[in-house]
């Protein structure tokens, strides 16, 4: 067994993998992600990840979210197109996919028939970078013969409880570690261990350990941000590794520059997701 490789992500780790915006850009340019996410009483969790995605730097996006979350998602982010499904309360039905570049699915989605139905399909049928998040992954690992599904470079965001649905117990910290890697080599995907020292585990059995982020960010819907931030840069189109570096570091970062205004207690999750652009600006 060859020795792990590890990996401190910090601003100099990112150097030159972020372009400027070109000059003659347009909104085709950088684009159109897809959301499928929020259940009745969680479409907060939608907002969230959507908001996080226009903030950085996608051309179009697109949500997918049950009817009782139609007028919430066209008021709260009204950059977004929202195509609603014929469901009320969970995403029931995938709908055509050929427009997007790359799609998120899972914050605030539920562990329903409806959503798990609509995951299996996404899985079999998708050709463009997926982004799986919170209940999607819940979904993963409830119902495992569909990890065997999971298109190669997949990225997965868990918490440690996530995980642990995921890929089960770990005695410890180092273990735990142990158990990420493994499991990123054994589905060929990218899996970012969230935690106050967020931990990417990537399909070759390296680790990068993140440097930005403060406690402030113990709140919910900091995760869905991460996810509307991972689906925007994989839609740009980034490789999966650059799109999990800069976004996690951004993310992290995003965070400190809330916290300077709000201060960390005050923080919420709606505050990193409107200094992401700052937090890019950094690494260009
Ligand atoms: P979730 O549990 O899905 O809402 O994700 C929480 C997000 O906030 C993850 O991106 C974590 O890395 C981040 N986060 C939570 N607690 C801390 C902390 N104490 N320090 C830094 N980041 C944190
Ligand atoms: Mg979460």
């Amino acid at each position: 067994e060859t020795a792990t490789k590890l990996h401190f992500l910090d601003a100099a780790l990112l150097a030159g993998r972020l372009q400027k915006r070109a000059r003659f850009a347009h909104k085709g340019t950088y684009g159109h992600a897809l959301l499928l996410a929020g259940s009745k009483g969680k479409i907060g969790a939608a907002v969230l990840a959507a908001q996080a995605c226009l903030r950085s730097g996608v051309g179009l996006l697109t949500l997918r979210v049950p009817a009782v979350g139609y007028d919430v998602v066209q008021t709260a982010v009204p950059e977004a197109m929202c195509l609603t499904d014929p469901a009320a309360d969970f995403v029931s039905e995938l709908p055509d996919l050929t427009p997007y570049s790359s799609i998120g699915i899972g914050p605030g989605l539920g562990k329903e028939k409806a959503p798990q139905q609509v995951l299996a399909q996404l899985l079999r049928e998708a050709k463009v970078p997926l982004v799986l998040d919170a209940d999607a992954l819940n979904i993963l690992a409830e119902n495992r013969e569909l990890l065997a599904t999971l298109p190669p470079d997949s990225l997965l965001t868990p918490h440690p409880k996530e995980f642990e649905r995921l890929a089960g117990p770990a005695r410890d910290d180092y273990h735990r570690l142990d158990l990420l890697r493994d499991f990123c080599q054994k589905h060929r995907c990218y899996t970012i261990l969230k935690g106050a020292n967020t931990c990417l585990g990537t399909p070759d059995g390296t680790l990068y350990f993140n440097s930005t982020g403060n406690p402030g960010m113990a709140t919910g819907g900091s995760g869905d941000v991460l996810t509307g931030i991972l689906t925007a840069l994989r839609a740009q189109p980034l490789s999966p590794l650059d799109a999990a570096l800069i976004g996690i570091y951004a993310h992290g970062r995003a965070g400190d520059l809330a916290a300077q205004v709000t201060g960390e207690a005050g923080l919420v999750a709606g505050d990193i997701a409107r200094f992401i652009g700052p937090a890019l600006e950094e690494l260009t």
